[in-house]
């Protein structure tokens, strides 16, 4: 291990990662490529998981039971799909000792407080998190150490934390490469229905649309994708228990965007109907306006941050890497 955190020292002793996929794997690169933990240790359900994190070096153990891998740890990061977490916490519990970290990377954090507040024992901090990073892949191979690089990584930490523990786990972040925000937690599930959630939940729309076709049209939906379908396949083939569990546990905040989604759309149909031009035109222009602020905010191309060296500047990859749109 290299660098280390601000001080050159490890910024902790043991971190314990729950969960090796996507998330869990590409933080134990990052931590272990800077330094950032003396030692690393996880844990999966599966043995597959398990063997491949071990093979690949990404923890010096692996343990199916959670609360064997928190055993010792001072930070404990929850890295499963949302739906884990209440069982999960229920058996790290016990084993956590007083001025133990548990943060998280769930993407709903309302649900983090709600599963595994309750769970924990006293003088053990609470600093829930989301890096706002992710690819469509899963597992532990899919992991890269550059994942958090120019990203946000919010935090939502309840009120009365201990600010030690949120300044800790800030910094492991910020020496990932992320910026931190801090956020209620109502307040980030709002937002994150809309940039995030609403987004995916129209592309498994669109997608299972074309898949309820007949077997003819859907032979052409593939063939001629490249006029647009295709990106929604990228957001449509992300994990389906992730996302399951993201909108069974951000319902409200999901329900609320999706009725004004229904809104904005019952009016373009209105508009398409009636032959309205000029109420197309003006909200294709507003949306060029979003876009073009989306790229100055440097959030545009491509979340694998190591394609930047293969296309060069970030916002360059979408139209030197891809095929023209139609
Ligand atoms: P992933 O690649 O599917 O990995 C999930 C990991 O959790 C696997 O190692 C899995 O083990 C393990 N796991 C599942 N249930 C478990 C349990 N009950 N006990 C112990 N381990 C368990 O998922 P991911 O993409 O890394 O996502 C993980 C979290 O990050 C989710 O909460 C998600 O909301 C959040 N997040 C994801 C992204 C993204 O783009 N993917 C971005 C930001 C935040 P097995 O392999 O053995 O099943």
């Amino acid at each position: 291990m290299s660098s280390g955190g601000e001080t050159g020292e490890p910024l902790f002793e043991r971190l314990a990662l729950i969960g090796m996929g996507l998330i869990g794997s590409s933080l134990a690169r990052a931590v272990a490529r800077h330094g950032l933990a003396r030692s690393i240790v996880g844990c999966a359900r599966s043995q597959a998981t398990r063997a491949k994190a071990l093979e690949l070096g990404l923890a010096e153990a692996m343990f199916e039971d959670p609360g064997e891998a928190a055993k010792g740890a001072d930070l404990v990061m929850l890295c499963t799909p949302l739906g884990a977490y209440a069982e999960v916490a229920e058996a790290m519990g016990p084993h956590l000792a007083p001025g133990t970290i548990v943060s998280d990377v769930g993407s709903v954090k309302q649900a983090t407080i709600r599963d595994v507040g309750p769970q924990l024992p006293d003088g053990v901090h609470l600093v829930p998190g989301h890096p706002v990073a992710g690819t469509e892949h899963s597992g532990p191979e899919a992991g890269f150490a550059e994942l958090f690089d120019d990203r946000w990584c919010i935090l939502t930490p309840p009120p009365g934390t201990d600010a030690d523990a949120i300044e800790k786990v800030s910094a492991l972040w910020r020496a990932c490469g992320s910026t931190i925000e801090i956020m209620e937690p109502a307040h980030h599930d709002k937002v994150l229905a809309i940039t995030s959630h609403l987004p995916h939940l129209i592309a498994y729309t669109i997608v299972g649309t074309a898949t309820g076709l007949e077997e003819s049209e859907r032979a052409e939906v593939v063939k001629f994708s490249a006029s647009g379908f295709r990106d929604f396949t990228r957001i449509a083939s992300s994990d389906p228990i992730m996302w399951r569990d993201i909108f069974l546990n951000n319902r409200d905040a999901v329900l609320e965007m999706l009725q004004r989604f229904n809104e904005d759309i019952t009016a373009l149909q209105r508009a398409i109907r009636w032959g309205e031009g000029e109420v197309l035109e003006t909200l294709f222009r507003r949306t060029r306006e979003i876009r073009s602020g989306v790229i100055e905010a440097h959030q545009a191309g491509t979340f694998d941050t190591r394609e930047r060296e293969k296309f060069g500047p970030e916002e360059a990859v979408p139209e030197k890497a891809l095929p023209r749109e139609e």
